[in-house]
């Protein structure tokens, strides 16, 4: 699926994406984490993007599919070694994303101490929505999330532990970026589990909000 982008631009095909885990401090606790001392980084395929026009398929391994709001930011220059000061200059947009966690699953691989794909990266567990160019500050935007109108999620991205531009700066000292590569930035705490039927509503200020469906 392509991405596009408001105000209107050519849609932009995307590439890799990169996730962080636990760069809000309060949803790392909630889970029972150390924050982390350097970003705690994985990745999805591309099939785990999903556009939200369409009920998201439940997956059939796992029981509890958990909702983790989170702010993407979409590559549009590439580069490696990138500086922090220089960082948002490669960064084409913002958008709304959903880093969906089987959380009995991921609790299995992590008492093994086993990588977590099967946790985070199944088909559909990028589910995506509106893209906005710019922000005034991605560093200062509420993120919610309403689940069947009831908020779970609210909190907002000057919580990060490590802002967008060390992100960048970090991921790109290890993989090279292209445009195109999505990064989705963490979670704020408040996650919790859906079922099928469940309607998702996030909405981060200045992007827009994206209504998403939990199919079966
Ligand atoms: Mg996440």
């Amino acid at each position: 699926m392509e991405i596009t982008l408001h105000p209107s631009a050519s849609p932009i095909q995307p590439r890799k994406i990169f996730a962080i885990g636990r760069n809000y401090a309060k949803h790392a606790r909630e889970l029972g984490n150390q924050v982390p001392g350097k970003p705690v980084v994985f990745m999805k395929p591309l099939t785990a993007l999903w556009p939200s026009d369409q009920p998201i398929p439940f997956p059939r391994h796992g029981k509890e599919l958990h909702h983790e709001a989170e702010l993407v930011v979409l590559i549009g220059k590439g580069g490696r070694h990138i500086t922090a000061e220089a960082a948002l200059d490669h960064v084409a947009g913002y958008g709304i994303g959903l880093d969906l966690t089987l959380r009995d699953v991921q609790q299995e691989l992590k008492s093994g101490g086993l990588p977590w794909e099967l946790a985070k990266a199944f088909d559909a567990s990028a589910p995506i929505g509106l893209f906005t160019r710019s922000v005034s500050d991605p560093q200062n935007l509420r993120i919610r999330c309403e689940v069947n109108g009831v908020c779970r999620q609210d909190g907002n991205t000057g919580d990060m532990i490590f802002p967008i531009p060390v992100l960048i700066s970090y991921l790109s000292g290890i993989f090279t970026l292209e445009p195109g590569d999505l990064i989705f930035t963490g979670t704020p705490d408040g996650v919790g589990p859906l079922n099928s039927g469940d309607v998702v509503s996030v909405s981060i200020s200045e992007i827009g909000e994206t209504v998403f469906t939990v199919g079966s």
